[in-house]
């Protein structure tokens, strides 16, 4: 197995942010558009604002099953004294019939049937005898009582959804209610991932001693799919770096690959050396926790590429930290971080002096507070794969803070 001089691939030290700086400004957007249908538009990106193609609602209709009245007619009605009216219509919902309701007169109506010409308000069917023919109405209904107006919430031609929005299934019910039936979407970045590590069995495979199962490429690919991307090719290579090269130049297509493992300065640590005699990739040494040694730059062709440490933990974090950025950069979104909120600490715990710490936690609830742990009781150690599980998001802790105490406030991204 072929052995290589350490130390000089790990290049200089750097902050998280300067790192994050260089990650967007080797990542433009794709600016590839798709028209797809709303029934598979959850999770894509909206790339271009859709405005109501109808007015919402597009008719006035009832709020209630009830009757459909004219106002004047049972305003001396009361619970001792109803007023009887003449039931001469019945509405249900999807009906086209577009009864005259005159004086004297009444039309039952379900809830979404459109209101009768000469009626202005809606009497719930709980407030009278509920009769057929004739019917009492011992209450004075208020001017447009449970009627929904037409374009009471949006009318044709308002904005809808603004450009960069994730469609959700809330986003997706209004454009269809909207009148729209497909949406146009970023079309989703390629994205390859490959775990390294002759250590690595595939997962579920026997174990000869010193192997491992490879957790890291499920999750690069998961991560990639929840971060809106799509994944082109999930792949292991050992410590070799023929195959890799080989890998590197018959790749499929693609908009950006990620390597997992293999970039420190270890005797055997081949993506280092690999991308290092590329010399279009960076390799630095981010003042973070987990995660130091990062690699970004380009391959042969453009395509952009991240080398980031083997371990699992580093893994996640550096993900979060700079590859799900670089991807919503990819898609076209302008927020291309996640938002982070102040959580109060409930139990401490230590962080490195002058490093950003990314430290795994769960979120609980206790007597109506939000609080967040470790997730890991054993802390922050960058090998615990099985312990992200239990990880709700990360805390961030500063560069300056040394000790988290319980009662602090930590910001927190919530990846879940
Ligand atoms: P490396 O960055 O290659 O030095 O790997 C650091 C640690 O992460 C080592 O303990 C590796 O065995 C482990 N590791 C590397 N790749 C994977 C993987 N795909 N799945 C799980 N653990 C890995
Ligand atoms: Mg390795």
């Amino acid at each position: 197995m072929p052995t290589f001089s350490p130390a000089s691939g790990a290049g200089p030290s750097m902050s998280v942010d300067a790192h994050l700086e260089r990650v967007l400004a080797g990542v433009a957007p794709l600016g590839r558009v798709e028209q797809v249908p709303l029934a598979d538009a959850s999770g894509r990106l909206l790339a271009a604002s859709v405005d109501a193609r109808v007015d919402l609602p597009g008719f006035d209709n009832s709020a209630m099953d009830g009757y459909a009245v004219r106002r004047a007619d049972v305003a001396t009605g009361t619970p001792l004294h109803p007023v009887v009216l003449d039931v001469v219509a019945d509405v249900p919902a999807g009906s086209d019939a577009d009864p005259i309701i005159g004086p004297g007169q009444a039309a039952r109506i379900m809830t979404g049937a459109p209101i009768p010409d000469g009626t202005d308000a809606v009497v719930p069917i709980e407030q009278t005898d509920g009769g057929t023919a004739r019917v009492s109405i011992g209450a004075v209904p208020q001017a447009g009582h449970h009627i929904r107006h037409r374009g009471e919430d949006l009318h044709a031609g308002d904005r809808l959804l603004e450009a960069g929005v994730v469609l959700d299934a809330r986003r997706i019910a209004a454009a269809a209610a909207a009148g729209l039936a497909d949406l146009p979407v970023a079309v989703p970045p390629r994205v390859a991932v490959v775990a390294t590590g002759s250590e690595l069995v595939e997962p579920g495979g026997p174990l000869a001693r010193g192997r491992i199962h490879d957790s890291n490429s499920l999750l690069l690919a998961a991560l990639v799919a929840e971060a809106g991307g799509v994944v082109s090719e999930r792949l292991r290579l050992p410590d070799d770096p023929e195959l890799l090269r080989d890998w590197i130049g018959g790749r499929e297509p693609c908009d950006l690959v990620v390597f997992a493992g293999g970039i420190s300065v270890g005797a055997h640590d081949v993506v280092r050396h690999v991308l290092a005699d590329l010399g279009t990739v960076d390799f630095a040494r981010v003042a973070m926790q987990p995660g130091k040694p990062q690699a970004f730059g380009t391959l042969p062709g453009g395509t952009p590429v991240f080398g980031l440490p083997g371990n699992p933990v580093s893994v996640a974090v550096s993900f979060e930290a700079f590859v799900r950025p670089a991807l919503q950069r990819l898609l076209g979104r302008h927020d291309v971080l996640r938002p982070t909120w102040p959580v109060v600490v409930e139990t401490g715990w230590h962080s490195p002096a002058r490093r950003r710490q990314y430290m795994p936690i769960a979120l609980t609830v206790r007597h109506g507070r939000v609080l967040v742990h470790p997730a890991s009781p054993g802390g922050a150690g960058s090998h615990l794969a099985a312990r992200l599980a239990a990880a709700d998001g990360f805390a961030i802790v500063p560069e300056h803070v040394v000790e988290v105490a319980a009662g602090d406030l930590v910001e927190v991204v919530v990846t879940r």
